[in-house]
């Protein structure tokens, strides 16, 4: 995403040109992301989501032929609900996202939205009908206002700060030098990883896709950030069908069903409470965690003394 940066600085520029430009806008950052494998078949059709079921039907996977990375995943996100995907680093999770968002296509099995094999629909509907929270967010080097409001172009003011507060994110902008007018970016405010990723939430608000994915930053934040994501999450998964890829599992705790995957395989599945009781990999990596905040918290407590 790095190399990204400046083409959408450039995009920025002209944005503020040509003022019908936002629709070109979002095509150019299409054919930045655009894969030329992926394609439009002759006469696909809009997307037709009626509740946004997401099912993987054995999908299989690989960036290189030499080097399969998913050896067949079968889950089923029901509508509304929240399926969480955990695991090592490099295990896939982010592929899967790729996926479903049609970065790539898949090398075998089918991914359906409500009974559609993505394959089938044009890209334009099924990226509308998909909230993606990556791990990295990309800013403009442009307001707040304009970087929020990128969800939907045509949402008013309000609206635009409506979704700020929903994302946590309305108090740092406005005890930011110029409120909503702030320019973000190289020259302007530095957000860190944690508020980059609630401006992403606050699009994704403001856009109200039928399907949510977020992908978890993996950088560790302090426990008072991630209670505010965590928050904020929580409200914009509300009754939609949520995709979690998730670090720190005690984001996941309330999850539907949580996918532990290790190599391209699912290795674990079920709720929070099972997979501890399956003391697995799942049990490990949450007593791991727990560990390492009690850590963190014994240091605060020090730091507090002083
Ligand atoms: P996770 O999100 O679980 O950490 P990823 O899905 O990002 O894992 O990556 C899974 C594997 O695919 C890793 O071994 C990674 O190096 C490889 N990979 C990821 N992206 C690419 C790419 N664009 N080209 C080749 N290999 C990739
Ligand atoms: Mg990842």
């Amino acid at each position: 995403m790095i190399q990204l940066y400046q083409p959408l600085n450039f995009m920025g520029m002209v944005y503020r040109e040509i003022k019908q430009g936002v629709v070109d806008i979002e095509k150019m950052f299409d054919v930045l992301l655009k894969n030329p494998e992926v394609k439009d078949l002759p006469g696909a059709k809009p997307l037709a989501v009626q509740n946004g079921t997401v099912t993987f039907e054995d999908v299989r996977f690989a960036y290189d032929p030499n080097r399969p990375i998913l050896k067949g995943l079968s889950f089923e996100v029901p509508a509304g609900k929240t399926v969480a995907i955990v695991g090592p680093s490099g295990a896939g999770k982010s592929t899967i996202s790729r996926l479903l968002f049609r970065l790539y296509d898949v090398s075998g099995g089918r991914i359906l939205i409500d009974g559609q094999d993505i394959r089938q629909v044009t890209q334009t509907s099924l990226r509308a009908a998909i909230g993606m929270v990556p791990q990295d967010t990309v800013l403009f080097n442009d307001t707040i206002r304009y970087n929020i409001r990128y969800g939907r172009w045509d949402a008013s003011d309000a609206e635009v700060e409506e979704a700020a507060r929903t994302a946590q994110i309305d108090a740092f902008i406005k005890a930011s030098p110029k409120g909503y007018e702030t320019e973000v970016g190289e020259r302007g405010l530095k957000l860190s990883g944690g508020e980059k990723q609630r401006v992403a939430i606050a699009r994704t608000i403001l856009k109200a896709p039928p399907i949510l994915v977020l992908d978890e930053a993996t950088s560790a934040l302090d426990s008072h950030t991630e209670r505010e994501i965590q928050d904020a999450l929580e409200r914009v998964s509300r009754n939609r069908t949520s995709l979690v890829i998730a670090h720190r599992l005690s984001t996941i705790v309330g999850a539907d069903e949580i996918l532990v995957v290790d190599q391209g395989r699912i290795v674990e599945r079920g709720r929070h409470g099972q997979l501890l009781a399956a003391n697995g990999l799942y049990a490990s990596m949450w007593n791991r965690q727990r560990e390492a905040q009690e850590a963190r918290e014994k240091l605060a407590l020090i730091g507090d003394d002083e």
